[in-house]
């Protein structure tokens, strides 16, 4: 990745990661002297991080990452992980969204009350400032992610909450999680202590 990084640009490098997970930070991190983090994901560095050399230091919510001629804005969206993390880029229209948006399948970590209030305050945000797209870490070319369905994940989550809609085994057990719900187009993997 610092081959790359420094094919793009000779200026200094502040690296960021979106969450904690490997697919996301991984043995690449390595390659750059300290990492910049949401402080909710602190607790899961030594089971998802451990082998980083660097410093880990730590992201502000609504914080600005001035890069000059770019600003992306910190925007802490607790749900796939406790520390999830959005990047907006509002003068470009989209931002940055890692496994907090877009990938179609949500593995849920915190509670659905946490989820909803990222959902609710990623949205205003989206509206507020025109962002058209928010970019997931697992792109696929046509993947980006939209208010609109963002605010279908915001209703279905809202519905397993109330109790409306009840999930489903999870027959994958993914990451431990048992219980799944699914909605235009949607999969929100969960544990029953997550209605709440
Ligand atoms: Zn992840």
């Amino acid at each position: 990745m610092d081959k790359i990084v420094s094919s793009i640009t000779k200026k200094p490098v502040v690296l960021v990661a979106t969450h904690v997970h490997p697919d996301h930070t991984g043995p690449s991190i390595n390659s750059f002297p300290d990492i910049y983090i949401n402080p909710g994901d602190a607790d899961s560095v030594p089971m998802f991080m451990s082998n980083y050399k660097g410093v880990v230091k730590y992201l502000k919510d609504r914080e600005i990452i001035d890069l000059g001629n770019r600003q992306l804005e910190v925007v802490y969206t607790p749900g796939h992980t406790k520390g999830s993390t959005t990047f907006i880029d509002k003068n470009a229209g989209y931002g940055f969204s890692g496994d907090s948006f877009g990938t179609g399948l949500l593995l849920l970590t915190v509670d659905f009350s946490t989820f909803i209030a990222s959902c609710k305050k990623i949205c205003s945000l989206m509206g507020g400032k025109k962002i058209k797209y928010l970019y997931p870490g697992h792109y696929n070319e046509d993947n980006m992610e939209t208010i609109n369905k963002i605010k279908d994940m915001l209703a279905l989550s809202q519905n397993v909450l109330s109790g409306n809609i009840k999930g489903n085994d999870n027959p994958d057990n993914t990451f431990g999680l048992k219980l799944a719900v699914e909605g235009n187009g949607y999969r929100i993997i969960y544990n029953e202590s997550a209605i709440k």
